[in-house]
């Protein structure tokens, strides 16, 4: 018989986690062929969600919790969920509902036919999402896909159902700054696609601020692509050149109509555009910079409190 590991990102979830332990206790009741594993990571709650999942775990020995010591974000935790899951199949997931828990089955069917290694979710709309949010995230995925040789799907969820081979080889990757979404494309592996229609959060509120979101996607560019390094060379490029026409153009006309050259504004516009490009290049090194320094300093990707067991190493 099969294991499947459910590995469920948690923070502030005390609305929508009994929820979730309900809807999950009904497919695992109808998938008799498989046993499961509920592996909750918190990340850093501080609201009632790890009393809960302590609760969770004395019921049933299926649930099982990490609890790391402050907010980690979830990269992390989908890391420490992978380390820690013992499945044979693992799946990724949300609490709050949002990934529909029927897809399971169908997940579980499609791996244990052959042919894939992977199954994924893709929500082919964004109902009931701010339109402000789906429109950053459509303008996000497309540069994405032009400036990284790593294909990212979108609409992508990260929730999946992969074989332990998969879960083994994105661990391998153990960079500080994770972006699933990309990484999950880089380690290869044929995966199937599922689509459904988005549904919305069952309870609680989204953790997501536009700021985490927009850190959350430089990530991903910074990442997966070395392309936005190659703006100064050609930037610098390209001014040097337009600089030398203008000289030409101000000598000519010097020679021929022995026009003094005039004009403050032209010149503190130039000066304020090429101070702003040089500052723009700057910060873009400053970005790779900065991740740079974090994967050096080699810190832990997220550190435990508690788990179920009280063996675990911490
Ligand atoms: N989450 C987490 N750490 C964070 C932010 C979110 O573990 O720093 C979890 C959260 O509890 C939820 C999942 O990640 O299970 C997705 O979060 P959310 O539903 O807020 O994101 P959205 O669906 O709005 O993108
Ligand atoms: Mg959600």
């Amino acid at each position: 018989m099969k294991k499947i590991s459910i590995i469920v990102p948690c923070l502030n979830e005390q609305e929508v986690l009994l929820m979730y332990y309900e809807r999950m206790t009904k497919i695992m009741g109808q998938m008799k062929d498989a046993e499961f594993e509920l592996l909750f990571v918190d990340d850093g709650s501080t609201d009632r969600t790890l009393e809960l999942l302590r609760q969770l775990n004395n019921k049933d020995a299926r649930c099982r919790y990490l609890s790391f010591s402050r907010n980690f974000g979830k990269e992390a935790a989908l890391y420490a969920g992978l380390e820690h899951a013992k499945g044979d199949y693992l799946v990724i997931m949300d609490v709050d509902l949002q990934d529909p828990p029927e897809l399971i089955s169908v997940m579980y069917e499609e791996l244990e036919k052959g042919g894939y290694d992977c199954v994924a979710a893709r929500r082919v709309d964004r109902k009931g999402e701010k339109k402000v949010r789906s429109f950053f995230s459509a303008i996000f995925y497309k540069i994405l896909n032009k400036i990284s040789k790593v294909p990212m799907v979108e609409g992508a969820r990260d929730f999946r159902m992969m074989k332990r081979k998969v879960a083994d080889s994105v661990l391998r990757l153990g960079e500080y700054n994770r972006f699933s979404k990309g990484m999950f494309g880089w380690v290869g592996f044929s995966t199937k696609w599922l689509e459904y229609h988005n549904v919305e959060r069952a309870a609680g509120r989204t953790k997501w601020s536009f700021g985490k979101l927009f850190k959350y996607s430089l990530d991903g560019i910074f990442g997966f692509s070395t392309l936005p390094l190659s703006i100064s060379s050609y930037g610098g490029i390209f001014f040097c050149g337009l600089a030398f026409l203008n000289i030409c153009i101000l000598v000519i006309r010097y020679i021929i109509w022995h026009d003094p050259v005039q004009g403050w504004t032209t010149l503190m516009c130039a000066s304020f555009f090429i101070g702003g490009v040089q500052l723009l290049c700057a910060g873009i090194l400053e970005q790779y910079l900065a991740r740079m320094y974090m994967e050096v300093k080699k810190r832990p990707i997220y550190l435990l409190k508690e788990t179920w067991e009280d063996d675990i190493q911490i």
